[in-house]
Order: structure tokens, then C-alpha cells, then sequence
């Protein structure tokens, strides 16, 4: 019951029409499976095949079209679904590090005109590495044009849309077909939870039909799934296992459900904008300090940036330089920025996700930086 309560308010909390059903997984990786497993049997039944009974043979090269900073864990949601890791085709970055629309188009015409099977645009709520929002509404019209299916990756940057000087970028969460998140990021709840949001709970279940054994016919008779059932079988709950890849799991609705009891919607939405705006406060530190650059302008709690000493312009010294003053914060251990590539560069990755992350912490990361940069880049 907690868990099926705790996943519809998390729907409601991110903006999903009451409509759309929702199913906790592992994590991020996961649902995006479950997302992809999703597209996949929409785009068969299109040709009138079942894909989870059939097979996938008659789908003529099934494409994915995605942004190159699309989480590698689709990639393999794809070689496990059986769909080629090579049928995610990449369009590349626009001058915001968005995916090129223009490209995707090209690109479904171009498969469409050769015979293949156009099967799912993935948008990105924050990519992993820089926090940038694909053009998600623009992209949702585009798998509207096309009829393919509409995935957004949202795992770390989904929950971004409860600030709502960012939310417009997410567009109208009523034209996603499947979602992705993970309540284990931003919302703090322990590792292995994570939420996979489809529009259509009936397709979900076609893709991920388990055929009840003989002895749990009982499961597909619960009358009220989170009501209160007389049968101890009833409290088992509605959702599960049709809606994914687990049979038994633990149940990861009840920490989502506390945490949402003691902070509520709006203590959620407070973090999102504390976090947002720290990645501001370092990135206008990093636009104001001579010796810092800035590598990708925040759009979420992200943000990238590296130590640039006046007169280095040899990449790979810098690369070399940034590594060293990450490695040292790490001893130092005050500052745990992470590491990303952005356009070639070796970057310093500051992501704020964590409830305890204050203030200070922001000005502790721009002086640790500074310094262990200053010391660094002189030391012979
Ligand atoms: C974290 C993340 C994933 C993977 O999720 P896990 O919970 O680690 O399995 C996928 N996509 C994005 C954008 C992520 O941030």
C-alpha cells in the first residue's frame, strides 16, 4: 500500500497526469530499462507484434534517437532488450549542449526512408555530466510527429522540475510516454531506489507480463490494489511485477513515503532551489575569479569549471593541473567535487544533491580550489 502510495505522489509531485502509473526499480539504470522495454513493444505492436511473446525479429533495426551525453546506462538497456547497442543513433550537440533537433529529424527520416524501425526519441532532464535539459518539448512533438515513443531520462536531474525557474524547460509532462528517476538522488533515499512513470500502464504490462505460476494464481485477483484487502494476498499490493524487471523486492516505496511525511512537497521543492543555486554561486566564481573559467553555465545543481592560471593554454597541461588540485581535495577531504569531460576538457564537477550540503560548503569548494590551484601550478 506505502508503496503504491509513496509512487503516486511522487507522480503528482513531478507533474504527471493521474493517468500515468508508476513502479520503483533499483535505480536510474533500470527504469530506464523498463522505459526502453516500453518503447519496445509500442513500436512492435505498431507493426502488430507482440514483442514480449515474439520476439523482436520482425523490428527492422529499432532506433533510438539521443543526445551524446545520454547516460550509457541506455546503451545498455538496449543491448539487453535485444535491440543493438548500435541502433542508438547520437545526433550531436547544439551551441547549448542540447541535442541537435534538426539532426534527429534528419536522421528518422533517413531510417524511415531506408526500411528501419524508428523506435523511441530519449530526451535528457539534466544529463549527468553537465545538468543540461534536453529541448524536451520541442523533442516530445517531434515523437508525437513520428508516433515513436517519448523516454526522458531523468534519474538525477528529473526532480530539477520542482524549481520553477527551470520547470518550463521540462515541458508538459502529459506528452512523455515513460520516465525515469531516482529517489535515491535528490530526494536523499537510500541507494537501490529508484522510479519508473509510463503513461500507459496496459502497454507496461504487455512488455513485462509475468504469467502467474501455479501457486500465486491469487497475485492477478487483487480487487483493490491499495485499498484494504481482507485476503493477507491483497496486501501485497498493485503495481508489481507487471510494470518491470523484479518479482520479489524489497519495498522501497516506505523510505520514499517517510521522507515525503517529514519534508513534504515543499521541502523538496526548497532543496531543489538551494541546491540550484549553489551551482550559480560557484559558477559566478568561476566568471569572476581571474585563475578560474567556467566550463557549462548551471542550468541544474551542476556546475563545471577548472583552475586556469594567467598564460596556460596548453589543454593537456591543464587537464594534467586539474586533475592533481581534484586529487588533492580529495586528500584533503573537505571539498569531494567530481570529474567530467566537458567539450575535451578536464573538468571539476561540483553537483549538489546531498540535504546536507550548505552554503559554506560552496565557498569551502572556490577556495580549495584556489589554493591547491595556486600551489600547484607554481611547485616547479
Ligand atoms: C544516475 C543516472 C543513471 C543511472 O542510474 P542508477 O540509479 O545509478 O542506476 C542514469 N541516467 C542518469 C541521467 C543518471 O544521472
Amino acid at each position: 500500500h506505502l508503496d503504491s502510495l509513496a509512487a503516486r505522489w511522487l507522480i503528482d509531485l513531478l507533474g504527471f497526469p493521474g493517468s500515468f502509473v508508476g513502479n520503483f526499480t533499483s535505480g536510474g539504470s533500470t527504469a530506464n530499462l523498463v522505459g526502453m522495454g516500453a518503447a519496445r513493444q509500442h513500436a512492435a505492436e505498431k507493426l502488430g507484434i507482440d514483442a514480449a511473446a515474439d520476439g523482436i525479429e520482425a523490428l527492422r533495426e529499432p532506433r533510438v534517437y539521443a543526445s551524446p551525453e545520454t547516460h550509457h546506462v541506455v546503451t545498455r538497456a538496449m543491448g539487453v532488450l535485444g535491440l543493438g547497442r548500435r541502433n542508438l543513433r547520437t545526433v550531436s550537440l547544439d551551441a547549448d549542449r542540447r541535442a541537435d533537433l534538426r539532426q534527429m529529424e534528419a536522421f528518422i527520416r533517413e531510417d524511415i526512408a531506408a526500411g528501419r524501425t524508428p523506435m523511441a526519441v530519449v530526451g535528457n532532464a539534466g544529463d549527468v555530466n553537465t545538468g543540461i535539459v534536453d529541448p524536451l518539448p520541442q523533442m516530445a512533438t517531434l515523437a508525437r510527429e513520428f508516433d515513436i515513443w517519448f523516454h526522458v531520462d531523468g534519474a538525477y536531474g528529473g526532480w530539477g522540475m520542482l524549481d520553477e525557474r527551470v520547470e518550463p524547460a521540462y515541458g508538459d509532462r502529459g506528452l512523455y510516454d515513460s520516465f525515469a528517476v531516482d529517489p535515491h538522488k535528490w530526494l536523499a533515499a537510500p541507494v537501490g531506489t529508484g522510479l519508473a512513470i509510463c503513461r500507459d500502464g496496459e502497454l507496461l504490462s504487455r512488455a513485462f507480463t509475468i504469467e502467474p505460476g501455479a501457486y500465486d494464481r491469487e497475485r492477478n485477483q487483487v480487487a483493490d490494489p491499495v485499498g484494504d484487502a481482507e485476503s493477507p494476498w491483497g496486501a501485497l499490493g498493485g503495481g508489481t511485477p507487471d510494470w518491470g524487471v523484479d518479482f520479489s523486492t524489497p519495498t522501497r516505496g516506505i523510505p520514499v513515503w517517510a521522507i515525503l511525511k517529514e519534508i513534504g512537497a515543499e521541502g523538496m521543492r526548497e532543496r531543489v532551489r538551494r541546491h540550484n543555486d549553489f551551482a550559480r554561486i560557484v559558477a559566478d566564481h568561476a566568471r569572476r575569479e581571474p585563475e578560474l573559467e567556467l566550463l557549462s553555465e548551471p542550468q541544474l545543481s551542476i556546475a563545471c569549471f577548472r583552475y586556469r592560471p594567467a598564460g596556460w593554454d596548453d589543454p593537456e597541461r591543464l587537464d594534467e593541473l586539474n586533475a592533481a588540485i581534484l586529487a588533492e581535495l580529495r586528500r584533503v577531504g573537505r571539498s569531494l567535487p567530481s570529474s567530467t569531460n566537458v567539450d575535451g576538457a578536464f573538468a571539476l564537477r561540483a553537483c549538489y544533491i546531498n540535504p546536507r550540503n550548505d552554503r559554506e560548503h560552496v565557498e569551502h569548494l572556490v577556495a580549495d580550489v584556489l589554493e591547491a590551484g595556486r600551489r600547484l601550478s607554481t611547485a616547479g
